[in-house]
């Protein structure tokens, strides 16, 4: 434990598998009592059993982050049960992936939903106690494509690009009360969101990677530890590209 988390809060949206279940245990092994938020109840019961096997306090709470008020009440809960909120990591996030000329109403309303106004959600209501606080860490997870655009992901790349924004307008607005916000933009990482990405454009993309490897969730948890901590205090509004170098 090297990050002076012990016995601080953390909330993690989409905490069931991939780069959040990767971000929850991280902080658990740091002594970080953990709020785990996901829709499916499965990966999310098997990550809040895991975590309390490390002797912290772990909540499941089911919960869809675009649904505002299910949102108000699993941050409510979070503070009731666990009795602060110290880290908001906002992680939940969809592709629904189509050139713009197919890309149908649904596909661009539902991403934005949960990549965005989730953000935005959780954001809002854990700012109640954060503010009261007077400190919090709110750690975004954007992503590359929101700074560079992709073919076939308008809906993506705009929501990611709004987290950015977001990110900033956040961090300035809560700045007086000691509360940093920052984001991540991972780059091509190793979870169930890309494995259904074709081999071809695996390898393309690997070419296209300087430290020549796909990144793994650790890689994403090991920058959110830091941006968790005090380490990194004189830091906020920023957006940290973790992408072995692809986007310079
Ligand atoms: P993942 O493996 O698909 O995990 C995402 C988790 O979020 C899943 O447990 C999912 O539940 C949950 N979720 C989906 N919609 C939700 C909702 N409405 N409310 C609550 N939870 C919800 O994805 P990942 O690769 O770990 O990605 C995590 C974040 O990193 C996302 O924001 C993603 O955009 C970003 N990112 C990923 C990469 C990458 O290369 N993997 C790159 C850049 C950015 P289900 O299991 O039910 O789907």
């Amino acid at each position: 434990m090297n990050y002076g988390l012990k016995d601080k809060v953390a909330l993690i949206t989409g905490a069931g598998r991939g780069i959040g279940r990767e971000i929850a245990l991280a902080l658990a092994d740091e002594g970080c009592h953990i709020a785990l938020v996901d829709v499916d109840e499965n990966t999310l019961n098997q990550t809040a059993s895991d975590i309390k096997s490390k002797d912290v306090k772990a909540l499941a709470l089911k919960a869809d982050v675009s649904n505002s008020t299910e949102v108000e009440k699993v941050v409510d809960e979070t503070y009731k049960m666990l009795g602060a909120i110290d880290i908001l990591v906002n992680n939940a996030g969809i592709t629904r992936d189509n050139l713009i000329m197919r890309m149908k109403d649904e596909e661009w309303d539902k991403v934005i939903a949960i990549n965005l106004k989730g953000t935005f959600n959780f954001t809002k209501a854990v700012s109640r106690y954060m503010l009261k606080q007077r400190s919090g860490k709110i750690i975004n997870i954007a992503s590359v494509i929101g700074i560079g655009g992709n073919i076939g992901q308008a809906n993506y790349s705009a929501s990611k690009a709004g987290v950015i924004a977001l990110t900033k307008s956040s961090a300035k607005e809560f700045a007086t009360r000691n509360i940093n916000v920052n984001a991540i933009a991972p780059g091509f990482i190793q979870t169930a969101m890309t494995e259904v990405i074709n081999e071809e454009v695996k390898k393309k993309m690997l070419e296209r990677i300087p430290l020549q490897r796909l990144g793994t969730v650790r890689d994403i948890a090991d920058v959110v530890l830091f941006l968790a901590s005090d380490k990194s205090s004189y830091i906020t509004g920023q957006v940290i590209v973790v992408d072995g170098g692809m986007v310079m």
